[in-house]
C-alpha cells in the first residue's frame, strides 16, 4: 500500500489525483519562480512585470509596492485636467456600475423622465401601429436622404418583415437605447464593458467586476507617454480601452491601470497629397486593391485614435470619398477594429482595415512616441496591422486611405439561408427538418440532405426527374402557401405533395450550387456584412452583369412566382436597394438607418433634457443628475446615436471561425456545411487573398480563408478541423469569442498562426516587461496568483525575531 504522499513519477501518473498533484506542484514552482525573479528585478530596478513564460507579476492594490496616494496625485498633475480617475471599490463601485453600465430597461428610464414620446402626437412605440408618431414621420420625410429618387419615403420592408420605415425604427428604439449607449461608452470614465460577460473576472458572471484600479482618460500622446512611464516605474499592468466593443475583456483587467483612448478625439482632416516617410505618394500605396482597374487611393483621412467612425465617415463623405469601415458608427476606427483586422462588406476589393492604414502614431511601452509606417519602425507597423490592440503600443493617430466613391447596391436574396436553419431572417424552404417526411415516406433511414443529394438522390426517391419544373406535378404548380407545405402531408398517399417535395429538393440543390459558387467566386465588388445580406459597390448594371442576371435566370422556372408569394410575399427572389453614394448608404440604409443626423431631433423632442441643445449635453445632464458623477465625455458634434448593444455576448459553446475550402465537391456532399452556410457573416476571398499571408500580422486565415461563419459547435473550433471539404483555419480576432477553446494559451496560434513567432519576437523587443497585458490580446499572460503567506510559527525560546526590513517582509513572522 502506498501512502498518499507517495505518488508516481509524473510520466507514470495515471490516476486523476496523481495528475492533479503533479500539475499543482508544477504551478507552485512556477509561481514561486515568478516571485523570486520579480523580487530580484524589483531590487535592482532593472525590470518590472516579469514574464516567466506562464504568468506575470504586477504591483496591485494592497501590495506594498503599489503607488501611494501622493504618487497618484503627482501623476494627475502631469496629465490633462480631470484625466485620472481612481476606481471606487465595494458597494460604491457596484452602485455606480449598475446605474451607468447595466441597461435598466426602457421602463425605468421612462418612469424617471416620463415617456420620451410624451411630446409627440399619436405616440405609441409599437412597431406595427400604423399611426406611429406623426411629428417624427413629418420630420423624417423632410430629410432628403429619407426619400428615394421618386420622392417616395424609403421603407425597410425586409426588416423583420414588419414593414418598418426607418423613421419608425428610429422612433421605437433610439432615444432610450442611444442615451444609455452613449452614457455607457462615455459616462463612467471608460469603465463600462460592452459585452456582459466581459465585465466579470474570467468572463464569469459569478466572479467580481473586472475593472482597473485607475483609469486615465488620455487626451493626447503626451498623456499616454506620462501614464506609461508611471506604469513602468511602478510595475503596473496596463490595459488599453477605446469604445469597449471587445467581447472578451481585451480592454480591461482587475487592478490594472487603464489607458482610455475614447476621449482622444480630433476633427478628422484630409490630405490628398500625403507621402509616407519613404516619400511614397498615397496614390502609389494601393497594393493591388481598387474597385476597378486603375483605381488608386485618393488621399488619406487623419484622425486621433478615439474619434468615432461616425465623425471620420462624416468628414470623408463631405468631400465625396469612400473608406473601408465597420458597419456600426459606434465602432472606433483607431482601436481594436483597425488593429485586429477591420472587416467590412467592401474588403474583398479594397482590403481590410489593416490594408488601408498607411501610418500610425503610437506610444511604446517605455513612453517613447513614434511614427510607424512602411519605412519607419517597420516591425511595429507590421505588428499593428493585424496583431491586434492592447499588446504592442498605444495608437494615438491614424492615417487611412480614401477611395473614389461609387453607388452601392444592397441585396437581400430572400431564400439566402434556405439551405439550413435560420439565424437572421429565413424562410426555411430547404431546412432538412422539412424533408424528414420525404425520408420517412421513402423509407430512408439516417438521411443526408446535402447539395449533391438534393440534386439527384431525393428527386429520384420521390419518383421525379432531376428538375424543378413544378408544372409537371399531378396538380401543377402549387397555388398557395398551404399547397407548398409538403411536410405537413402524408407523402405516401398524396402524390402532389410527394412531387412538390421531390421538385423542392432539386430546387434546393440547384440553389445550393449557385450560392456556393457565389460565396467562393463572386466578383470582389460583392461582399457581405452583416450576412446573409450582401452588398455590391458599383452601379446596378454592374451588379446585374456580375450576379443579378444569374439570379434572374435561376428564378425562372414554373412555380417560382407562386413560391415567392407563398413564402415571402413577393414573386421575386430578391430585393435590391440602390444607394447613390456612400453618404446615401450611411444615412438611410435600413440597418444603419441614418441615425446620426437626427440625434438632435430625438433628444430634444424626447423632453428628457429641455435645456440641452445637443444630444451630448442631454447625456451629460442625465449622467450627472442620476449619479452625481462628473461627466467627462463629449457634448458636441455629430455623435453616435447608434444603438450600441446594451449587452451582447457570443455565448460560450459557440465558435466563430474562418473556414477555407479544400474540396468543393466534397463540400457539396457535406450536410453540416449546408446548415452553416446561411451563417456566413463576411465573405472573404477576392483581392484580400492575393496578399501574402505574412505581408501584415493579420492571422493568415484571413488571407487564405473563404468565409467567416458566426456559429460553429465548439467541438469544431479546433485549428485544422476537417468539416469534409472545408477546414477551420483560425479565428477572426475581432470577433474572438473563446467558444470552444478553453485554454487561452492556444489563442495566439489559433488567431495568428504562422505570424505568431514574429509577433512574439516584436512583443519581446517592444514590451520586454509585459506592461501591456489583457485577455485575448497577443501574448496574454494570466497574472500569477499571490503565494499564500507562510503560517506564523512561534520563535524558539530565547531567539530574537528578525527585524522586518524590505527584504524580510515575506518571511514568516516569528514573535
Ligand atoms: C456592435 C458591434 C459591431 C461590430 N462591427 C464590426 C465590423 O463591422 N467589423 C469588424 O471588423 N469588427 C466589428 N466588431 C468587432 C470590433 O471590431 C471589435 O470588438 C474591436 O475589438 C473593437 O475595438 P474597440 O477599440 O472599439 O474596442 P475596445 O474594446 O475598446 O478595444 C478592443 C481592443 O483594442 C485595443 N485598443 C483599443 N484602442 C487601442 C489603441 N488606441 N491602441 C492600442 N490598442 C487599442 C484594446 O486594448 C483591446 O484589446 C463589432 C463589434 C460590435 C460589438
Amino acid at each position: 500500500q502506498r501512502s498518499p504522499e507517495h505518488h508516481r513519477p509524473e510520466a507514470e501518473a495515471t490516476t486523476t489525483s496523481d495528475k492533479l498533484i503533479h500539475r499543482l506542484r508544477r504551478q507552485n514552482k512556477m509561481v514561486a519562480r515568478s516571485y523570486v525573479v520579480f523580487l530580484v528585478c524589483y531590487l535592482i530596478r532593472g525590470c518590472n512585470a516579469v514574464d516567466v513564460g506562464s504568468c506575470a507579476v504586477y504591483c496591485q492594490p494592497g501590495d506594498d509596492c503599489f503607488p501611494a496616494a501622493a504618487a497618484w496625485e503627482a501623476l494627475a498633475a502631469q496629465l490633462s485636467p480631470n484625466a485620472l480617475y481612481q476606481v471606487p471599490t465595494g458597494a460604491e463601485l457596484a452602485a455606480l456600475y449598475t446605474q451607468l453600465c447595466e441597461y435598466p430597461g426602457d421602463v425605468e428610464i421612462i418612469s424617471r423622465y416620463g415617456s420620451p414620446f410624451d411630446n409627440l402626437t399619436n405616440a405609441n412605440p409599437v412597431p406595427t401601429n400604423p399611426e406611429f408618431d406623426a411629428d417624427l414621420v413629418t420630420y423624417m420625410d423632410s430629410l432628403p436622404w429619407n426619400q428615394d429618387a421618386s420622392g417616395e419615403r424609403i421603407t425597410a420592408p425586409w426588416r423583420a418583415k414588419a414593414d418598418l420605415r426607418p423613421d419608425e425604427f428610429l422612433g421605437m428604439h433610439l432615444f432610450v437605447k442611444d442615451t444609455f449607449s452613449w452614457a455607457k461608452v462615455y459616462g463612467f470614465h471608460g469603465l463600462c464593458q460592452g459585452a456582459t460577460h466581459a465585465q466579470y473576472v474570467d468572463l464569469n458572471p459569478k466572479e467580481e467586476l473586472n475593472l482597473p484600479a485607475y483609469t486615465v482618460a488620455v487626451k493626447n500622446a503626451k498623456d499616454v507617454a506620462v501614464a506609461l512611464r508611471f506604469a513602468k516605474a511602478h510595475n503596473l499592468q496596463v490595459v488599453v480601452k477605446n469604445t469597449g466593443h471587445s467581447y472578451n475583456s481585451a480592454s480591461t483587467a482587475r487592478g490594472s491601470l487603464m489607458i482610455w483612448t475614447a476621449l482622444m478625439r480630433s476633427t478628422p482632416t484630409i490630405n490628398t497629397d500625403y507621402r509616407n516617410t519613404c516619400g511614397q505618394h498615397i496614390s502609389e500605396l494601393s497594393k493591388g486593391f481598387g474597385r476597378v482597374e486603375g483605381d488608386v487611393p485618393q488621399g488619406v483621412v487623419i484622425y486621433d485614435a478615439g474619434t468615432p467612425f461616425r465623425e471620420v465617415i462624416g468628414r470623408a463623405i463631405q468631400d465625396g470619398y469612400y473608406l473601408v469601415t465597420g458597419d456600426r458608427p459606434s465602432v472606433g476606427p483607431g482601436g481594436g477594429w483597425l488593429l485586429g483586422s477591420g472587416l467590412s462588406f467592401s474588403h474583398r476589393h479594397l482590403g481590410y482595415g489593416v490594408d488601408n492604414v498607411v501610418s500610425f502614431d503610437a506610444v511604446l511601452a517605455n513612453g517613447t512616441i513614434v511614427t510607424a509606417d512602411a519605412c519607419s519602425n517597420t516591425d511595429l507597423f507590421w505588428a499593428l496591422r493585424g496583431g491586434g490592440g492592447g499588446s504592442f503600443a498605444v495608437v494615438t493617430r491614424v492615417k487611412y486611405t480614401l477611395w473614389k466613391d461609387s453607388p452601392i447596391q444592397d441585396l437581400k436574396m430572400h431564400p439566402v439561408n434556405m439551405l439550413g436553419q435560420p439565424w437572421f431572417a429565413s424562410y426555411g424552404i430547404c431546412d432538412s427538418a422539412r424533408f424528414a417526411k420525404l425520408a420517412e415516406a421513402t423509407q430512408v433511414s439516417d438521411p443526408t440532405f446535402s447539395v449533391t443529394s438534393m440534386l439527384a438522390f431525393w428527386p429520384a426517391k420521390a419518383g421525379q426527374a432531376a428538375d424543378h419544373d413544378f408544372s409537371s406535378c399531378p396538380e401543377g404548380v402549387p397555388a398557395d402557401k398551404e399547397a407548398w407545405q409538403f411536410e405537413s402531408k402524408d407523402l405516401s398517399s398524396d402524390e402532389q405533395a410527394l412531387c412538390v417535395a421531390g421538385k423542392t429538393a432539386h430546387l434546393c440543390g440547384t440553389w445550393g450550387e449557385l450560392y456556393f459558387d457565389f460565396q467562393l467566386n463572386a466578383d470582389p465588388r460583392w461582399g457581405s456584412h452583416p450576412g446573409p445580406t450582401v452588398q455590391f459597390r458599383g452601379t446596378r448594371a454592374e451588379a446585374r452583369e456580375t450576379w443579378l442576371n444569374r439570379l434572374d435566370e435561376f428564378w425562372n422556372f414554373p412555380g417560382a412566382a407562386s413560391l415567392g408569394e407563398a413564402f415571402w410575399g413577393s414573386p421575386s427572389l430578391y430585393e435590391v436597394r440602390e444607394f447613390e453614394s456612400f453618404q446615401d448608404q450611411r444615412m438611410r440604409d435600413a440597418f444603419l438607418i441614418g441615425k446620426g443626423l437626427v440625434d438632435v431631433y430625438t433628444y430634444s423632442s424626447s423632453g428628457a433634457c429641455p435645456t440641452a441643445s445637443s444630444a451630448g449635453e442631454c447625456v451629460k445632464e442625465w449622467v450627472e443628475d442620476l449619479t452625481g458623477q462628473t461627466y467627462v465625455g463629449p457634448t458636441t458634434g455629430i455623435q453616435f446615436t447608434d444603438a450600441y448593444p446594451i449587452g451582447f455576448d457570443i455565448p460560450p459553446g459557440m465558435c466563430r471561425a474562418i473556414l477555407g475550402v479544400t474540396d468543393e465537391t466534397q463540400l457539396k456532399s457535406n450536410p453540416i456545411l449546408n446548415t452553416y452556410l446561411g451563417k456566413v457573416m463576411y465573405m472573404l476571398g477576392g483581392k484580400v487573398n492575393l496578399v501574402a499571408p505574412d505581408a501584415t500580422a493579420l492571422g493568415p486565415a484571413h488571407r487564405t480563408g473563404a468565409f467567416y461563419l458566426v456559429s460553429l459547435p465548439p467541438s469544431y473550433c479546433v485549428l485544422g478541423f476537417d468539416l469534409g471539404g472545408a477546414q477551420v483555419l483560425g479565428a477572426s480576432f475581432n470577433h474572438w469569442s473563446l467558444g470552444g477553446l478553453t485554454d487561452e494559451a492556444d489563442f495566439d496560434a489559433f488567431a495568428w498562426g504562422s505570424n505568431a513567432p514574429r509577433l512574439k519576437k516584436i512583443k519581446a523587443e517592444l514590451d520586454p516587461t509585459h506592461v501591456f497585458n489583457a485577455r485575448s490580446t497577443f501574448g496574454y499572460l494570466p497574472v500569477c496568483p499571490k503565494p499564500s503567506p507562510e503560517p506564523c510559527v512561534p520563535c524558539p525560546a530565547g531567539s530574537k525575531a528578525p527585524e522586518r526590513k524590505l527584504l524580510f517582509t515575506s518571511l514568516p513572522c516569528c514573535h
